[in-house]
């Protein structure tokens, strides 16, 4: 279920400054409301980490459902999202019909929602909705568009690139740390697990790996230190999977892996889905400390639109971090798993790209930059 490190910093091509993005400071563990009601859970229909803290189901989903749930095999005929999810908080896009009467056209050519002649409309399957993806959002991205999903990723890109140079100069001794929290994207009975459940699960406890993150590095430690927090999907299946890349100013090089274990215990323990195997802080990658961090020679991929932020020069962590942003897809990428993570991260409710609250914001970028102009 990892997906491999094997292109962890990998190389990667320059970039232009971009419009700033709209910002998502953390507010972990809160949600539109648009999450709230369980997958049919194997165990008993309700959420599968014990201390969650979501809303009341509104419609409670029948324990022994797992109907959408399908082997691996059956990878594409899999739901994106349990049936029991209320279809009015899916994207409209993504919500199909449920009786297979209707005859509507999935990609939106009919005039009429779904929602409107379907009596039981419901998510749909994982391969009509990678269709949809690149029908919808790749035909938004043939008009300038500033608030399109690729374009919004694109300046979140440039942002966290240029909010990490900026953390580069102004802090002395950065350490930096990535923490990634993983699940098993699989049930009890092997069947793969819906994304949009998948992303509830690794979010019901999100907001206690960070309390504990902060209360570890700020209060017991005294370091001073910003983060960011990317949700992205592994090549198989799309497990999505959190990564907490922190910037943490160590001029005595004193930041260690047991820093991190209560917060990543937050996770694992409450997290049926989680295990110590793939989150032992000291020999997996769950938390990957450098001292001297690693700087990228390049910011993106040939051909991912992604083409200039030439003057300023990441850490390969963020870059790596930011490169796995969903909705970058259709930047260049279109293999289908990148496709399928940008649905999972539209279907799901929750923020899959945050800052904490110090980040370094546009003004702070262009005032920095505005700097280092006048003393070069
Ligand atoms: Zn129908």
């Amino acid at each position: 279920m990892l997906d491999a490190l094997e292109d962890l910093y990998a190389d990667s091509g320059g970039a232009e400054p971009l419009d700033p993005p709209t910002r998502f400071v953390d507010r972990e563990g809160e949600n539109d409301g648009r999450s709230g009601v369980g997958d049919g859970d194997d165990k008993g229909g309700g959420p599968r980490c014990p201390y969650s803290e979501k809303p009341p189901s509104p419609k409670p989903p029948s324990p022994r459902d797992d109907s959408h749930r399908v082997p691996p095999s059956r990878y594409d005929q899999g739901l994106i999202a349990p049936p029991s999810v209320d279809p009015e908080r899916l994207p409209a896009p993504f919500v199909g019909c449920g009786c297979g009467d209707c005859n509507v056209d999935p990609f939106g050519n009919g005039g009429t929602p779904v929602t409107e002649v379907c009596p039981t409309p419901q998510p749909m399957t994982r391969g009509t909705a990678r269709e949809v993806y690149r029908r919808v959002v790749g035909s938004n991205r043939e008009t300038p568009n500033r608030t399109s999903k690729v374009e919004s990723a694109r300046q979140w890109y440039a942002n966290l690139l240029d909010g990490d140079a900026y953390l580069r100069a102004e802090m002395e001794g950065l350490t930096t740390v990535l923490v990634s929290l993983r699940l098993s994207p699989t049930d009890d009975n092997g069947k793969v697990v819906t994304p949009w459940q998948l992303t509830e699960d690794l979010y019901a406890n999100v907001g206690a790996v960070m309390d504990s993150l902060r209360y570890s590095l700020g209060q017991k430690h005294d370091f001073d230190f910003e983060y960011a927090r990317i949700t992205s999907g592994t090549r198989q299946w799309v497990t999505p999977h959190l990564h907490i890349y922190c910037w943490i100013a160590d001029p005595d090089d004193s930041v260690s892996p047991e820093m991190f274990r209560r917060p990543v215990a937050k996770h694992v323990e409450r997290c049926s889905r989680a295990s110590w195997d793939a989150h032992d802080v000291v020999n997996t990658d769950a938390v990957r400390i450098e001292h001297d961090p690693l700087l990228a020679t390049r910011c993106g991929d040939e051909g991912d639109g992604i083409d200039g932020l030439r003057d300023v020069t990441p850490t390969r962590g963020v870059v790596y971090v930011a490169q796995q942003m969903p909705h970058l897809a259709l930047a260049g990428a279109t293999e289908p798993w990148e496709i399928d993570r940008a649905v999972a991260a539209w279907v799901s409710s929750r923020q899959w790209v945050s800052t904490s609250e110090g980040f370094p914001d546009y003004g702070d970028v262009q005032a920095f930059k505005e700097t280092d102009d006048d003393d070069s």
